[in-house]
């Protein structure tokens, strides 16, 4: 149970839980992913999504900036 992504609430989520979001953050069934944090704040898992190197350089930046563009 403890290691099922999307246990954990705000009330429950405790410093060393990974603290990806999961769901709408606007509806009641938000959670955190609340797994062991091992790589920052979040679990291994997640960590690999949000501290993903960047494989092509400057990609993630162009798209940004064209983003901004359209914003
Ligand atoms: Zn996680």
């Amino acid at each position: 149970m403890p290691d099922l992504p999307g246990t954990a609430t705000v009330m429950t989520l405790g410093a060393h839980m990974c603290k990806w979001p999961i769901g709408d953050p606007s509806s009641t069934e938000f959670s955190f992913c609340g797994r062991r944090a091992s790589e920052g704040v979040y679990c291994i898992e997640h960590a690999r999504v949000a501290y993903q190197p960047q494989v092509k350089r400057g990609g993630a930046t162009d798209l940004a900036r064209s983003l901004r563009r359209y914003i």
